[in-house]
């Protein structure tokens, strides 16, 4: 099969590179087209980078050849990607009026930003949980008189450590009415640089802008459904977020305790869910998706982001010290990679799923 030519906006940012680095070699999709700030366009991509890859391994050698363009000028993409993946830092609007125009200029979207998730016609999408949201796609085109382009995002990065294994009792019809969640969010997660050493060494910023709103309201996005060609709220359940910025390169660790509504699993049915779980990317088998969703760790001391992020090359969920609750039922600590499974990984997968049903 031929590889579908891809193009990044924000090429040169964190996310921009781990999805270059994620992209390397993969079987479906190949780096076409990047493109950044005006401040690096007309460089080779390598010369932009210059002292701030911050990946572990090098540039791969094509993409370093190609010249950034300017993602504000949408013309310079035409003929030269067939979909683009948006990791563009820049004001909300901004965002969402580049994402149209790329969507009008029939350049599909897969977009990391926050500017597109409440937008009534636009899926945000974890794959193993709401995959049947793609059939907003239809609806949106018609909306706008698009013909090839379209506009998907994936949530927030901190979501993914707990609504995956919520998701997954649900599921077994485990219906989770409460949840009081305390997220120790990595230093990643801000982008480069971020906070500065002199406020994160010895210490907890206990303050994210805009994440505490992101966490408690987007999973009742993804777990709605669609109603008159609209998304509506799952609104059966109730969360409260404190999110925590943490001395941690990568990773975002969630300090979960739930309450169910009617029946109540075991210690014992919660686990045997979360081991047993999968969904439509593992029966697709599409190339991101990990074989074990949901990795549950008996030991009393894990999950931890140093030994546990990187499971399933990042794309799984850890998690472990299941027990009871004395305010709630049960409690937990979930843990995903921020900038792989909750970023470039998740869009990935996001693409993959599209690809796969006949999107791109
Ligand atoms: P970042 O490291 O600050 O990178 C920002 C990118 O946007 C760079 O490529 C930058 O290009 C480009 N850019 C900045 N101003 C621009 C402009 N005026 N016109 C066009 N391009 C411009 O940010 P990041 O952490 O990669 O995040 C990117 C997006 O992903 C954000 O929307 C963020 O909220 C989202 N996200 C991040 C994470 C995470 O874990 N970091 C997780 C989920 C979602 P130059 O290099 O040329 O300045």
């Amino acid at each position: 099969m031929d590889k579908a030519k891809v193009g990044i906006l924000g090429a040169t940012g964190m996310i921009g590179q781990t999805y270059i680095k994620l992209l390397e070699n993969h079987p479906w999709f190949e780096v076409s087209y990047v493109a950044a700030s005006p401040r690096s366009s007309g460089m080779r991509y390598s010369e932009a980078v210059e002292g701030r890859w911050h990946m572990q391994t090098g540039i791969p050698a094509k993409v370093g050849q190609l010249t950034v363009e300017d993602a504000n000028i949408v013309d310079k993409a035409f003929g030269r990607c067939n979909f683009v993946f948006s990791a563009l830092e820049l004001e909300k609007q901004a965002i969402k009026d580049l994402e149209n125009r790329y969507a009008e200029n029939d350049i599909p979207v897969v977009s990391n930003s926050s500017a597109h998730r409440w937008t009534e016609d636009v899926p945000m999408l974890i794959p193993e949980i709401n995959f049947n949201h793609l059939n907003m796609i239809t609806i949106q085109k018609k909306n706008h008189g698009w013909k090839k382009g379209f506009v998907v995002v994936k949530p927030n990065c901190s979501i993914q450590s707990y609504l995956l294994p919520i998701y997954a009792l649900e599921k077994q019809e485990f219906q989770v009415s409460r949840i009081l969640v305390t997220t120790l969010q990595a230093l990643s997660g801000a982008g480069y640089p971020g906070p500065s050493s002199f406020d994160m060494v010895d210490n907890v910023l206990p303050h994210i802008g805009g994440e505490e709103e992101k966490s408690e309201k987007e999973p009742l996005k993804i777990l709605g459904r669609i109603e008159n060609n609209k998304f509506v709220n799952y609104e059966s359940m109730k969360i409260s977020a404190h999110c925590n910025r943490v001395p941690v390169l990568d990773g975002h660790t969630a300090c979960v305790s739930i309450e169910f509504n009617g029946r109540k699993p075991s210690k014992e049915q919660i686990i045997h869910t979360w081991r047993e779980f999968n969904s439509l990317p593992q029966e697709l088998k599409l190339p991101f998706a990990p074989e074990q969703p949901i990795i549950y760790r008996d030991e009393e001391d894990r999950p931890q982001p140093r030994i546990d992020r990187d499971n399933e090359k990042g794309m799984a969920v850890t998690v472990g010290r299941l027990r009871e609750c004395n305010v709630l039922d049960f409690r937990f600590v979930g843990l995903s990679h921020n900038t792989i499974r909750g970023a470039a990984g998740g869009g990935i997968l996001n693409a993959e799923l599209l690809k796969a049903k006949g999107f791109l």
